[in-house]
């Protein structure tokens, strides 16, 4: 090599080095995304939604939290084997994040099981404190400058506590339990919420117990998190579906997901419109692609908040899971979802009954979440499609949108318009109303 082009290759490395450098800043903005995982067999559900941080030592104890509480949902189930699908077992694990300040977050993961295996629903919550500057958990001495007086908080935490529930557990077990190292809390506006898990207590007592502390030790500042929300006014694209050709509806369930962005340029490029049924615990940390996804004219419906099993919960657990997206969804974007998909597509009475949202089904599974090959989804999602149907799919997966990208050409070519699930209703009305 001569010198001339060393000098060349030296510089063309130092501009690769200022592009991954500015490539990974940008990506540092984005501190966390939320991934779900949900999993369906004969003898269980299970759906599992977390963060994935910029901080991969805090990722990793998450990881390993979870692959934990799997174990010990599987172990506890294994034996047992059911005759109908309602009776199956249930692994619920949410997460919740608060980015407080520069130096704190709260993170948690609350696990719920439930089925045939539990005698009472099993019920925990992880919490950690975490310094992302540090790479490190922080206890309660940790979060503050101010000296803290351990014995007088541990007076007033157990005093609380057996307010709650006096036989849950005994002065020395809590000493025990409730250390200066006792990492079961979460920061708050106004002190700190400590929480104790069901299976500290000698009692049976099957709920977690949360004892919040007002503490003004606090030396630092709150991020103010304004809800500075204008109300835009979404003015979808204008388009022309003609209810004398057929039309078709592709769903997508489970997201917003790190692929949602890429399916809805992927829809847009295309001209065309699809439906997403989305969790509400995800709207926090995909709310613009979820504006923009709206802005582009396509739907997004209600698919719960955690995906729990809609259709094992208590009326108001129901009403909950339906109510707390409607709202985050409106308070984040302003828009109010119009239909309703249950979790594992499982209806009863009692949701209909509960819910003034209409109830969204399908008429194809491309059973994407099974299937890895991409052609095998492309053809579930093409062969046989006749008018008028409804195909489910998921912005979770990443073969689920490269499939997208055949779906859409394979479809168009066999003469169908893509409509939303409103669009869907819309023409099957106005087909009726030539009818008569
Ligand atoms: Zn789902």
């Amino acid at each position: 090599m001569s010198k001339k082009w060393k000098i060349q290759f030296a510089l063309l490395l130092l501009v690769i080095g200022i592009l991954i450098g500015l490539f990974s800043m940008k990506n540092e903005k984005n501190i966390y995304q939320v991934e779900t995982n949900i999993k369906e067999t004969a003898s269980y559900v299970q759906s599992i939604s977390s963060v994935v941080t910029s901080s991969k030592k805090l990722n990793q104890l998450l990881e390993e939290q979870i692959k934990a509480q799997e174990q010990f949902f599987q172990d506890q189930i294994k034996d047992t084997t059911h005759s109908f699908l309602i009776d199956r077992e249930e692994l619920n694990i949410d997460y919740q994040f608060e980015i407080i300040d520069d130096n704190i977050w709260n993170v948690s993961l609350i696990t719920s099981m439930t089925g045939p295996s539990f005698s009472y629903p099993y019920y925990r919550i992880d919490c950690w404190t975490w310094n992302p500057k540090k790479e490190k958990e922080v206890d309660l001495e940790g979060v503050t400058s101010v000296p803290l007086e351990f014995s007088t908080i541990r007076n007033q935490v157990f005093e609380e506590l057996k307010k709650e529930c006096p036989s849950c557990i005994s002065r020395k077990s809590f000493q025990e339990i409730f250390t200066e190292s006792f990492k079961n809390f979460q920061i708050t506006e106004h002190g700190v919420i400590f929480y104790f898990n069901p299976f500290l207590f000698e009692d049976d007592y099957y709920d977690i117990i949360p004892i919040p502390l007002e503490m003004n030790l606090f030396s630092f500042k709150r991020n103010s998190q304004t809800k500075e929300f204008e109300q835009e006014s979404f003015v979808p694209p204008s388009k022309i579906i003609d209810p004398k050709k057929p039309v078709v509806a592709l769903t997508f369930d489970d997201g917003p997901s790190q692929y949602t962005e890429e399916i809805i340029e992927i829809l847009k490029e295309n001209e065309v419109n699809a439906t997403f049924f989305i969790l509400g615990n995800k709207v926090t940390a995909y709310q613009e692609i979820l504006k923009r996804s709206i802005q582009n004219g396509n739907e997004l419906g209600n698919h719960s908040y955690n995906h729990q099993w809609m259709s094992q919960l208590s009326t108001n657990q129901l009403i909950e899971q339906i109510e707390k997206t409607q709202n985050i969804l409106k308070e984040t974007t302003g828009y109010t979802p119009r239909y309703l998909r249950p979790t594992y597509g499982s209806i009863t009475n009692r949701i209909r009954k509960n819910t003034e949202l209409e109830i969204a089904l399908w008429t194809v599974d491309t059973r994407d979440w099974k299937i890895h090959n991409i052609n095998r989804i492309v053809e579930r999602a093409t062969d046989n499609i006749k008018d008028g149907d409804v195909i489910l799919m998921h912005d979770i997966f990443e073969r689920s949108k490269e499939a997208l990208k055949k779906i859409i050409p394979k479809l168009k070519e066999k003469g169908f318009q893509f409509v939303t699930m409103s669009e869907l209703e819309e023409v099957k009305n106005l087909r009726n109303i030539k009818d008569l």
